[in-house]
């Protein structure tokens, strides 16, 4: 398949969201896994803002994004040595590190009046150029309303968020797709909260040990049951149960849309899709759960889960 450059936006606009983002303003913008609905994590305003659009309740903290390996001592204290060493090895990545946080640092509605914070690095280049240009932190959580399916392009972005975001930066759709692994470094040993970008196999690879996923991790968005929800309702099925399931919703008068085999980069533009598309029921084959596989099927789970107890409301 021929690819296309993905676009970059100019200097102007990129100065443009540093003084959105300085006057305490909202800039979505691409990273590797999807776009982020950015804040100055240092302004209690502005934080407080971010919260109101995403319909985010208050107490669900939001990952910081740095623009260098020292935001991890800027942000954080006692920091372990396997922390360090994730970092070194995944930073800038899809991967999220939570560390017992300064007392001194950041807005206290970032951290969701939790002491501890999370902190990634992003890999993709308009990013990494915004975190720069605006020489701090900048919060982020998915640019969707609470609960619904995360923004994987631009165009994304605008369809749920609409003028609530001051300015959208594109670049393009995302390359891995799905939100960051996000690994827990505060509770004497390292567990990993939320399966993602970077593959447990990897960390544990980089670790030399085994590292457990997290069952419950204090019903932080994106580790709640239902998440990630589309307005179709979800189910999951098997790859042998396929057929029939499908001949059996259609006779029904159900709009059917089927999601198997599909890679973690494409899953919500898929999601998407179904919901554009008008279906009634997505029936979706979880994938093999090794690498990003992992990841994709943790999010169409919880998306099932999301219709059959009720989910987020609707916006
Ligand atoms: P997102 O919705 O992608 O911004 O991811 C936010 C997730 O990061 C939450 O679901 C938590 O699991 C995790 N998280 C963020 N901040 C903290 C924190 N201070 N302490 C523990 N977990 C956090
Ligand atoms: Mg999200």
């Amino acid at each position: 398949m021929a690819r296309v450059a993905a676009p970059v936006p100019s200097d102007a606009e990129l100065t443009r969201a540093v003084e959105i983002l300085r006057s305490g303003g909202l800039v979505a913008f691409p990273t590797e896994t999807v776009y982020g609905l950015g804040a100055d994590a240092s302004s209690a305003p502005a934080v407080a803002r971010l919260y109101r659009v995403k319909s985010r309740p208050v107490d669900h903290p939001v990952i910081v994004h740095v623009a260098e390996i020292s935001g991890l001592d800027e942000w954080g204290c006692d920091i372990p040595d396997a922390a360090r060493v994730l970092a070194g090895v995944f930073w800038p990545g899809p991967l999220t590190l939570v560390v017992a946080r300064r007392a001194d640092v950041g807005a206290d509605a970032v951290t969701g009046g939790r002491p501890t914070v999370a902190l990634r690095i992003p890999a993709q280049p308009v990013a990494l150029a915004l975190l720069r240009a605006f020489g701090r932190a900048i919060a982020a959580p998915s640019a969707n309303r609470f609960g619904r399916v995360s923004p994987t392009t631009a165009a994304h972005v605008r369809h749920d968020l609409g003028s609530d975001v001051d300015l959208v930066l594109d670049g393009g759709p995302c390359a891995i797709g799905v939100e960051s692994t996000i690994v827990d470094c505060t509770m004497g040993d390292v567990r990993i909260l939320r399966t993602g970008g970077i593959p447990r196999e990897g960390v544990e690879a980089m670790l030399g040990r085994r590292v457990e996923v997290a069952t419950t991790s204090g019903g932080a968005p994106g580790t709640l049951p239902a998440h990630y929800a589309p307005d179709a309702r979800v189910e999951i099925v098997d790859a042998d149960d396929l057929t029939r399931r499908r001949a059996e919703l259609t006779d029904a008068g159900r709009r059917v849309v089927v999601l198997a085999g599909v890679e973690a980069a494409h899953l919500y533009a898929r999601l998407r899709e179904a919901d554009a598309a008008g279906a009634d029921v997505v029936l979706a084959v979880l994938p093999p759960e090794d690498g990003l596989g992992a990841a994709v099927a943790d999010r169409l789970r919880r998306a099932a889960a999301a219709g059959s107890i009720g989910g987020d409301p609707s916006p």
